[in-house]
């Protein structure tokens, strides 16, 4: 398929070039992304702006739209058919294998970025369902229970063993986080730079930096209702146990984690967690999967 590294952004008799990583730049992107137009001399086709699960972004030709003949990228153009998918929505939790998988994702990410040199191993691509069936015309009809991430549910029931596609949590670092990302499910980290645990209400923040970015994982009500593996008081006594930590201890101490956004404010970025198994915590050199295993290590004086 054809790569573009740029789009013709064209409305009202305005007509610019704009390079594909500049799109998410621009001041009004909501309007330029409904404009961008092939860049092959006199064409017409209309472009999608995408984002990859990893933060980059790409261009792809319109489905609805097809190139000029005499345009350059004529030649890409393909219909690639394929097998009629209906889709079920449910509310559902993510299994716990889902959720150590993107758990793994995001703590490769920092690392990545922590280690830019060292070529850490890149985790499975995104977050794409690999088992997407590929039987064409045939007329057969796949059906997959597209799940939409319920903290407050169970698993999906599934008797008649039909495919499950979790959704996507999205790698963010929190210097790649945009209004773009507002009502999603990401995964992102940040070194700790302050716990703040309020006992009474069954609330905490963690205040957190990467890179110069300052951005605030909240844990509300529901984190520690949605809790059955451990009571929620532990959870607090888990939680000032990092807060001592921080303060007292010169070790640069990390949180990764998947989460949730609301309206995304890029003065004052926050996400959310809402359930304690999507928490890990990462030093430089060891990773920590959930809360009660970084504090059961602070408690030991063993975290490196
Ligand atoms: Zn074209």
């Amino acid at each position: 398929m054809a790569k573009f590294n740029e789009a013709v952004y064209r409305q009202n008799g305005v007509e610019r070039v704009i390079n594909v990583d500049d799109i998410v730049k621009q001041s009004s992107y909501v309007d330029v992304v409904e404009h961008l137009y092939c860049p092959g001399k006199g064409c017409h086709a209309k472009l999608v702006f995408n984002r990859k699960s990893n933060g980059t972004n790409y261009l792809s030709k319109h489905k609805g739209y097809e190139h000029d003949t005499k345009c350059p990228y004529f030649s890409d153009s393909e219909i690639v058919p394929r097998a009629e998918t209906e889709y079920i929505e449910e509310d559902g939790a993510l299994s716990d294998d889902g959720i150590n998988r993107r758990k793994k994702q995001a703590q490769s990410e920092l690392m990545s970025f922590l280690n830019p040199q060292t070529k850490t191993k890149k985790a499975t691509p995104g977050d794409k369902p690999k088992a997407r069936n590929k039987t064409v015309g045939n007329g057969e009809k796949n059906i997959v229970i597209q799940l939409r991430y319920d903290p407050n549910a169970d698993g999906v029931e599934n008797n008649n063993n039909l495919k499950v596609r979790e959704p996507a949590f999205y790698n963010r670092l929190p210097q790649q986080i945009s209004e773009l990302d507002s009502f999603k499910n990401l995964k992102t980290s940040a070194r700790i730079l302050a716990v703040d645990v309020s006992e009474q209400d069954n609330f905490c923040t963690i205040l957190g930096e990467l890179g110069s970015t300052k951005i605030k994982f909240i844990f509300p009500e529901a984190f520690f209702a949605n809790t059955s593996s451990v009571v929620s008081s532990q959870l607090s006594s888990f939680f000032e146990t990092l807060s001592q930590f921080v303060k007292n201890v010169d070790t640069e101490l990390y949180i990764t984690t998947l989460c949730q956004t609301r309206e995304v404010d890029m003065t004052n970025l926050q996400v959310y967690v809402y359930t304690s198994n999507f928490l890990s915590f990462q030093t430089r050199r060891n990773t920590y999967n959930s809360l009660d295993a970084i504090a059961i290590a602070i408690s030991r004086n063993s975290v490196l």
